[in-house]
């Protein structure tokens, strides 16, 4: 009968019998230490990291010095000797039969053991030349064994510390796969016969022992598959859950105050803003809650569609609230949106015997005064505050709504899940939640990370800005330019920012750095105009009148940290410059140039520093060759991997072992369509799937938010 993957994983590999000799039993706890592998079932999901393709094999004699190659070979001889410096070194002579190549490992003298006569091995360098022969020196080296013929070598992650090499492991796993006579397919025919896939039985094997390297790509496209879609059908199904468990607030779209909101803007609405607000208010006039991710660059304009998405709850009599994750930004919605929707009135209740009153909007920070916050709070129950617009102070206890209708949140990556579910928590009823995030990620990353959301995107920006010409300021020449900028935008009325080098490991470092910067620049390249600083040591009554004075003009220069990289809004500044660009990533580098260019004038950023790693250097390229946030996302995605990327959001998600949401980005979108199929038919018909994905990915604890009700 077939055997279900997951049940392997209550198969120890002490229950092979390769693993049961002496000498391979000693090797048990460095399995499971170095490698993570205790049970038949990580032994099996354990894949080769590479292969070596026999056939493609470049012989000995027609290697070129001065390149980089994988051979294979026999160890015919070794040799230990001391160098004059008495370091070992260990001198190993390779022939594939026709041609010959000496490999001189220094400091290694365990290869002489490793390699000893007779063993064969792959070694990866560079060819050198020495006393007329080829030679590589401390290539990086792969036993394979004597025991696999086939024209295709796997070549699985190994450890030396654990002496197991890859040659042991494939030992190990061809005894697995023997005795597994049939691995059970929990995906539907169906499906995989329009997808075109192989069975689970053949991918397993011929991921393991290919006689091919197109064998390897049809069973990776297998795995790849089911790995994305155990994915898609926790995040589905989770979604689905959600919307099914849990009772909102069905919301009278399409009435005046949104209406006249649009029409009362001195600008028209982006089609990216129209686009975004039609599915918000779609979402609002369903019974289930929203639950909508609203991604958009910086400057796409994300706070217009926010305030229309509370108005069209306050409309309904019921109200909006509005979390920014620091006090200056909450401070700056509050002031905007105060202007924004100055003079509008909402009806009063009670039909026409009572005048339409004056909508409301609170702002409630920690900041805000005893007096006035208790007052907040008595509006916030009575239902008199329409909108109000805060810090995480929005989430305390004590703060009650009469009815709470919209959520917002903005900048999401700066709240964690918890915080979420206490802002949805305050209302009767659930609220609709909008998390609004100016951190593009790719499509595909946003499927995965935020799969469990629905989507809208800004893709567009308000017509008639022009992009923030950036240049990279490597040389003395360049960074002289950059200062000289700064002092004729500043003599032309406009302002400009610092911005401070970033010290990830310590902040009084980082609070000294950006101080020294103040006043190096105060006495030398800036010497003469206003500067003002801002960093996280500065108290928050000076951090708000340094904010006011610049934004009132009475500042020319904003010296600070990353504290301004979130939404501050200062059309009039019009030059950054960031000292030590290469110490910052391209998402912080772009958020952080998006605090200029917010008017119709030219602005400028200067990156300054050397990018002295080649990633560093990728970075500032990357960001001086292009504003668009979203390109950018990808080229850090490629930059980075996927691996920090889902760290933000889903620590538990080891399960991509193969898929990458780079190359397989195709994939990504097949399968969430599949899981949908999947989940909307009825998960229950196919119990063998949602045990694998019970077992090889639990549901988080973090995560039960979805299933809040109130
Ligand atoms: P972000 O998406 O970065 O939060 P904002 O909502 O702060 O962007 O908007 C950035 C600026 O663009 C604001 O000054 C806002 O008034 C302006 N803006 C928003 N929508 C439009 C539009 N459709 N046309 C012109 N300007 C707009
Ligand atoms: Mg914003």
């Amino acid at each position: 009968m077939a055997k279900p993957l997951i049940e392997l994983r209550d198969v120890p590999v002490t229950e092979l019998k390769k693993l049961q000799t002496k000498s391979a039993a000693a090797k048990v706890p460095g399995l499971a230490s170095e490698l993570g592998i205790e049970t038949v079932l990580d032994l099996l999901l354990h894949y080769p990291r590479r292969y070596i393709d026999r056939t493609k094999q470049v012989a000995m004699q027609d290697l070129t010095v001065g390149e980089e190659a994988t051979v294979l070979g026999t160890v015919r001889k070794v040799d230990t000797r001391r160098t004059r410096q008495r370091r070992a070194m260990v001198v190993v002579e390779l022939s594939d039969g026709a041609g010959y190549l000496r490999c001189t490992f220094f400091n290694q003298p365990w290869r002489a053991k490793q390699l000893s006569a007779g063993t064969e091995t792959v070694v990866f360098g560079r060819v050198e030349s020495f006393q007329g022969r080829k030679q590589m020196t401390n290539p990086v080296v792969d036993v394979v064994g004597g025991s696999r013929t086939g024209r295709v070598i796997p070549i699985y992650p190994q450890s030396e510390k654990a002496r197991i090499n890859t040659y042991d492991l494939d030992e190990w796993v061809a005894e697995a796969l023997r005795r597994v006579t049939d691995f059970d397919d929990p995906v539907p025919t169906s499906v995989l016969d329009r997808l075109e896939l192989t069975s689970r039985d053949w991918a397993m094997r011929h991921i393991h022992q290919p006689d091919s390297m197109d064998e390897v790509g049809a069973a990776r496209k297998r795995l790849v598959f089911d790995e994305l879609l155990r994915i898609q059908l926790v995040l589905v199904r989770r979604k689905r859950t959600y919307e099914r468990t849990s009772t909102g607030i069905q919301h009278e779209v399409g009435g005046e105050l949104v209406r006249r909101f649009h029409e009362q803007l001195p600008f028209p609405l982006t089609a990216a803003q129209r686009r975004a607000i039609a599915e918000i208010e779609a979402d609002l006039a369903k019974p289930v809650p929203m639950h909508r991710l609203l991604q958009g660059d910086v400057g796409s304009g994300k706070t217009i569609v926010a305030v229309s998405a509370m108005l069209a709850a306050v409309q309904g009599g019921h109200q909006g609230a509005l979390m920014a994750p620091t006090e200056v930004l909450a401070e700056q919605h509050g002031f905007g949106i105060r202007r924004m929707l100055e003079g509008f009135t909402v009806p009063s209740g009670g039909g026409s015997l009572f005048a339409d009153r004056a909508l409301t909007v609170a702002l409630l920070t920690n900041r805000t005064a005893a007096k006035e916050r208790a007052r907040i709070l008595e509006g916030l129950g009575s239902g008199e505050v329409d909108i109000v617009i805060g810090t995480h102070a929005l989430i305390e206890d004590k703060v009650a709504f009469r009815s709470l209708g919209v959520a917002v949140i903005d900048e999401q990556h700066r709240f964690g899940v918890e915080q979420r579910a206490a802002l949805r928590s305050k209302g009767e009823l659930v609220p609709d939640v909008l998390v609004m995030t100016a951190t593009p990620i790719p499509r595909t990353a946003a499927m995965t990370v935020y799969g469990d959301l629905d989507v809208s995107v800004l893709d567009e920006l308000p017509p008639g800005r022009t992009p923030v010409a950036t240049v990279w300021a490597k040389g003395p020449l360049e960074v002289a330019e950059a200062w000289q900028r700064v002092r004729d935008e500043v003599a032309a009325g406009r302002q400009a920012y610092v911005v401070t080098p970033l010290i990830e490991e310590s902040e009084k470092l980082e609070v000294a750095s950006a101080e020294e910067t103040f006043a190096a620049l105060s006495a030398g390249e800036l010497q003469g105009l206003r500067l003002g600083l801002l960093h996280g040591k500065v108290k928050s009554a000076e951090k708000e009148s340094v904010m006011d004075a610049f934004r009132a003009g009475a500042l020319d220069v904003l010296v600070a940290t990353t504290v301004i990289e979130v939404g501050v809004d200062v059309p009039n500044a019009t030059v950054m410059v960031i000292v030590d660009a290469d110490r910052f990533g391209i998402a912080q580098l772009h958020q952080l140039r998006g605090r200029v260019g917010r008017g119709a004038d030219e602005s400028w950023c200067y990156l300054l520093g050397e990018g002295a790693t080649s990633d560093a250097e990728r970075r500032l390229l990357a960001i001086a060759g292009s504003t668009d946030g979203f390109a950018l996302a990808e080229e850090d995605l490629e930059i980075r991997g996927e691996g920090t990327l889902m760290a933000t959001r889903q620590k538990g998600r080891s399960d991509l072992k193969l898929a990458s949401l780079r190359r397989d980005k195709a994939v990504v979108a097949t399968a969430r369509e599949i899981a949908f199929e999947l989940v909307d038919g009825g998960l229950e018909q196919h119990p063998r799937l949602v045990a694998e994905i019970d077992v090889l990915l639990p549901e988080e604890e973090a995560e039960t938010e979805y299933l809040f009700k109130s």
